[in-house]
């Protein structure tokens, strides 16, 4: 099928939930995607932080054949080997001692909210429930998602919401303490709020707030679905904050493609969860828990955290010159190849420009261009991208 006859089909077939580039890619090779009218597209988005290691990266696409050709599922009501792996090896590489498996970013935002509420009113008081979330924040678009999201535009037309939520604005910690009383079993947030515009907060603010947790004998619950596997330039962004959480949720990059989520916590909080209080049909089930495995194998041994950090400068001191030329670029913000641009004009014009001349970049908020290249981006490719960038900016 060409291009058109795909849009026509799409249009037909598929509930209108998402405003469609008018590209339909067919094949992909590291950080490079074609089009069904044979187009070329360096892909500065990876899928919304999910193709970390590219596109048919050897290693993950050997793996996929191999245990499709062995087991692809059986019920959790079973031992699983590849799962039980995985799970060591998040362990081992984080602050967490459990894993609980699920297949995307909002059932594992779910099961940590349904964890520590357990947690609060088993341990503190039967009325300890509430979930304090930040204004700007995404969680995922499950009913009790968009309640904990701090943002109106996504919950609009689906009230009522889920009982049992505070906001308070990211980075402010005064307003956060006002709200911190008994009822609360825990604050969720994300290390960088990557929908949210890629908007940060200080190292200090996220050690504040670990320390007020930790007074209070409030959990604290990491979203690090866009930050996690390696996108900031540690396995997990919280590294970089000298602190860690009590509970963290990760998903989109962990299989490299393949649906899949999880959940992790400490011993003393996961320990809250019994048989019968959270499941998952397909969470965790052999193939997708053996290519995640292999997933991380590969970022450890291709030393791509390394480049995250390397490449990552690199495109930073690039989007910086950009900045120095064109007056509309307010401030190149983000972490290792998790970047933004905030612009005084609208983003979104500039993303369709860019998609003109080959480049896949993505507009989070208005104003913000975001850039998410995979994590085996090369300098030449950053080159690339940058050029592109400079073209379609010169013509504002
Ligand atoms: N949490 C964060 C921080 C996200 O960025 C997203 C998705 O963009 C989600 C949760 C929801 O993940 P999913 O779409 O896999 O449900």
């Amino acid at each position: 099928m060409k291009t058109d006859q795909i849009i026509a089909l799409s249009q037909k077939y598929i509930m209108n939930t998402y405003p469609r580039m008018p590209v339909a890619p067919v094949k992909g090779k590291g950080c490079w995607l074609w089009d069904a009218d044979g187009k070329k597209y360096l892909d500065f988005f990876s899928g919304l932080a999910v193709t970390n290691l590219g596109h048919a990266h050897p290693r993950v696409s050997y793996a996929i054949s191999k245990q499709a050709g062995a087991l692809l599922h059986v019920s959790n009501l079973f031992q699983i080997d590849h799962q039980a792996a995985l799970a060591e090896k998040l362990c081992q590489n984080s602050f967490a001692d459990k894993v609980f498996f699920c297949n995307s970013g909002a059932e594992a935002n779910e099961a940590a909210v349904k964890l520590a509420r357990k947690w609060g009113k088993t341990h503190k008081d039967p009325d300890c429930y509430k979930i304090i979330t930040m204004e700007g924040s995404f969680h995922g678009r499950t009913l009790a998602m968009i309640t904990a999201t701090g943002q109106e535009k996504i919950k609009r037309g689906f009230e009522p919401l889920i009982p049992g939520f505070q906001y308070v604005p990211f980075g402010d910690i005064v307003s956060l303490k006002e709200k911190m009383d008994n009822t609360v079993c825990a604050v969720m947030i994300e290390p960088i709020q990557g929908e949210g515009g890629v908007r940060m907060a200080s190292v200090d603010y996220f050690k504040e707030l670990r320390s007020l947790c930790n007074e209070k004998r409030i959990l604290l619950i990491f979203d690090e679905v866009q930050t996690g596997i390696g996108r900031t330039g540690t396995l997990f962004a919280y590294e970089q904050l000298g602190i860690e959480p009590d509970i963290m949720t990760i998903a989109k990059a962990l299989a490299g493609g393949l649906p899949v989520g999880a959940m992790l916590a400490r011993d003393f909080v996961a320990d809250t969860f019994q048989p019968g209080d959270h499941a998952a049909t397909f969470g965790g089930n052999p193939f997708v828990t053996f290519v995640a495995s292999t997933v991380l194998e590969t970022l450890f041994q291709e030393r791509l955290l390394d480049n995250v950090r390397e490449v990552g400068r690199y495109l930073r001191s690039g989007l910086e010159g950009l900045k120095k030329r064109y007056p509309f670029i307010k401030e190149v913000r983000g972490q290792g190849l998790l970047l933004g641009l905030e612009l005084e004009t609208e983003a979104k014009p500039l993303v369709m420009a860019c998609l003109e001349r080959g480049l896949i970049l993505n507009a989070a908020q208005e104003r913000v261009l975001r850039i998410l290249p995979p994590l085996i981006v090369s300098k030449k490719e950053i080159d690339q991208g940058l050029k592109i960038m400079d073209e379609v900016f010169r013509g504002i």
